[in-house]
């Protein structure tokens, strides 16, 4: 028996990275996952291919997080393939770091809409089915840095830091109904990203965190899984950071 037995899960950015091991997690606990991409296709279609060969059920589907319109659909489409949804994993996210000084209109607004105003979108998307659900839990992927702000990323961490109070917000406003709500801050997560960094600079980030090495994408994933299983059931508005104890 799985934690997330017949759980329907929307996982939004699931090509790569942290949304694949959440994916990846989720499938292995029971769950049915459909999960988006941008326009990692070939990936997205091998992790398709990957989940369902394990004797899980799973489908990729490409759609923009970070247009509204597109969001509905998506929903639609899974509430046509598999019933309902009782879980909304937003994951989707992106990186436009520069200074303050040097950044531009476009790269404030990009971040802004793929990594906060998603979550809107999609969790206006999924709100209906889960009140009438009378159940529902939505997990929002914030990061450390969203709490404590980060130089040349002053975009980003508005994004995350929105998130949070996105998060409380969303809380409060749909407890009443059972549908809960939660974000995520990540610390250093290593993925096949930081890999092409300077080794010698990854090692000192290590070095600076109490439990001395970065964190896995599975590290997240197993966060993910409490909060979206009935194990987190008296649980909502709350962030958990999964940091090795970087941001205390
Ligand atoms: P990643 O490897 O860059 O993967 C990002 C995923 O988001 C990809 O699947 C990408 O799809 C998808 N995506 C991007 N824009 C999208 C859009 N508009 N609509 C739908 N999907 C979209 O990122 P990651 O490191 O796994 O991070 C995942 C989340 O954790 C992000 O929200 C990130 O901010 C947060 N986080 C990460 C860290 C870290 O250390 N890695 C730390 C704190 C927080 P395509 O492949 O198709 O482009």
């Amino acid at each position: 028996m799985g934690l997330l037995d017949n759980k329907v899960i929307i996982i939004t950015g699931a090509s790569r990275g942290i949304g694949k091991a959440i994916a990846q997690e989720c499938v292995q606990q029971g769950a049915k996952v459909a999960f988006t991409y941008l326009s990692s296709e070939e990936k997205a279609k091998a992790l398709e291919a990957e989940l369902s060969n394990s004797g899980g059920t799973a489908k990729g589907f490409k759609s923009d997080a970070s247009v509204f319109d597109e969001a509905q659909s998506l929903v639609d489409a899974v509430v046509e393939e598999f019933g309902t949804v009782d879980v909304l994993v937003n994951n989707a996210g992106i990186t436009r770091d520069t200074l303050l000084m040097r950044m531009s209109e476009e790269q404030w607004d990009q971040v802004i809409n793929t990594n906060l105003k998603s979550a809107f979108n999609l969790t206006k998307a999924v709100q209906r089915t889960m009140l009438k659900a009378r159940s529902g839990s939505i997990i929002n992927m914030s990061s450390v840095v969203g709490v404590k702000g980060n130089a040349g990323q002053a975009n980003y961490a508005a994004s995350k830091a929105g998130l949070i109070g996105f998060t409380k917000s969303v809380a409060q406003e749909l407890g009443s109904r059972n549908i809960r709500c939660n974000a995520i801050a990540p610390g250093f997560i290593e993925t096949e990203m930081t890999e092409a960094l300077d080794q010698k600079v990854v090692q000192e980030w290590r070095n600076g965190i109490p439990l001395k090495r970065g964190g896995a994408p599975i590290d997240v994933a197993n966060a993910t899984v409490f909060l979206a299983s009935d194990m987190s059931a008296y649980v909502t508005g709350q962030t958990i950071h999964v940091c090795g104890g970087m941001l205390m």
